[in-house]
């Protein structure tokens, strides 16, 4: 029997060699590995071949594995090709702004309200931030909303705010860029390009942000699994740009005592399997400030080289997000608590 497992074992090496260059082949040719028809076709064939010498059920089911297999094989390959993957020893990607080393050796803080609302509220919110520490000040300009009804964001005038503001306080800027027909403006007035959950699909904004010469914070699609956010990564990094920040900003589950479900396992794998530093958006995961403190900790733990968080000088008067926002007394705490373990 040793002999007959020997010559089986050399038949499935010989046969995961020839998917492998079909795999490459198929890469290549832009086609998908799995090809159900020519499966089946397959399958019937070797039926045929066995003509009933072993129960038909038993080949079927070994051959549907040997296949399922190098389909996932191929994948494994095509995905180690990637520019965004890790190779073994490849080093980690840190993207400096403006003197802050995103993905370097401390974990970083980016905060700011959800949406800028006015002069006064973005001026008081980056002072108070800067008092804490956070060098990077988030605030959106052009707001993906769910209601065509609900507060769509001031535009021009918030970029512009947002630059001048965070300059007199010395800090960077980050905000959401939604369509192509804007990543100019957006490019001139931040420092940070952010891509939304909504857009983390848009290939063609993915592909107009890589002729971008600014980092881009890239959130995982809230239907989207973490092969796809790499994939989503690749088309950024494929247009030129490698200076690419992922965001776990959590899921769509029937889980409702959260907005959205945090994939905190997310972090590890990306960690892992990309060169990338990787974020957690502690607030649009939760929803909920009463639990951001343990959340802000898991991520952090989890290896995650920072967390952004919506902080307002007054959540009560929010056009946006008004819930979720903390205030300067649960800001500080919270950079307080995380400051101990992590920063
Ligand atoms: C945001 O950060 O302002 C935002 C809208 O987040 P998301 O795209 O993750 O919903
Ligand atoms: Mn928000």
């Amino acid at each position: 029997m040793t002999a007959v497992n020997a010559d089986l074992l050399e038949d499935l090496i010989q046969f995961f060699r020839v998917a492998k260059q079909i795999g490459q082949e198929k890469d290549r040719l832009g086609l998908s590995h799995f090809d159900p028809v020519r499966e089946s076709q397959m399958l019937i064939d070797v039926q045929k071949l066995n003509n009933g010498r072993v129960s038909q059920s038993i080949v079927q089911h070994i051959f549907k594995e040997i296949f399922k297999a190098s389909v996932e094989d191929m994948g494994n390959e095509s995905r180690k090709k990637l520019h965004v993957n890790r190779i073994s020893s490849s080093e980690d990607c840190i993207i400096d702004v403006k003197g802050v080393k995103i993905g370097g050796e401390n974990p970083v803080v980016i905060a700011g309200p959800c949406a800028v609302e006015s002069y006064d509220q973005i001026y008081g919110t980056a002072k108070m931030l800067k008092k804490l520490g956070i060098n990077i000040l988030r605030g959106g300009a052009f707001k993906p909303r769910s209601s065509p009804y609900s507060f769509q964001g001031l535009g021009i005038d918030a970029l512009k705010w947002l630059r001048e503001i965070a300059d007199k306080f010395g800090m960077a800027v980050i905000t959401e860029v939604m369509d192509t027909d804007t990543v100019s403006i957006v490019e001139e007035y931040a420092d940070i390009l952010q891509v939304g959950t909504r857009n983390m699909h848009n290939y063609s904004l993915l592909k107009r942000i890589g002729k971008c010469h600014k980092p881009v914070f890239l959130k995982r699609g809230f239907m989207s699994t973490i092969d796809e956010f790499i994939f989503a990564a690749e088309y950024i990094y494929l247009g030129g740009n490698s200076q690419i920040i992922l965001c776990e900003r959590g899921i769509r589950t029937f889980e409702n005592q959260t907005r959205n479900t945090l994939d905190i396992s997310a972090v590890p794998i990306l960690k892992k399997e990309t060169l990338l530093p990787v974020f957690v958006d502690i607030s649009h995961s939760t929803g909920r400030k009463d639990i951001i403190e343990p959340m802000a900790h898991a991520a952090l733990a989890a290896g995650a080289d920072g967390i952004m968080v919506e902080s307002h000088i007054n959540p009560a008067s929010a056009l946006s997000d008004a819930d979720q926002q903390l205030n300067q007394e649960e800001t500080e705490q919270l950079i307080k608590s995380i400051s101990r373990d992590f920063l």
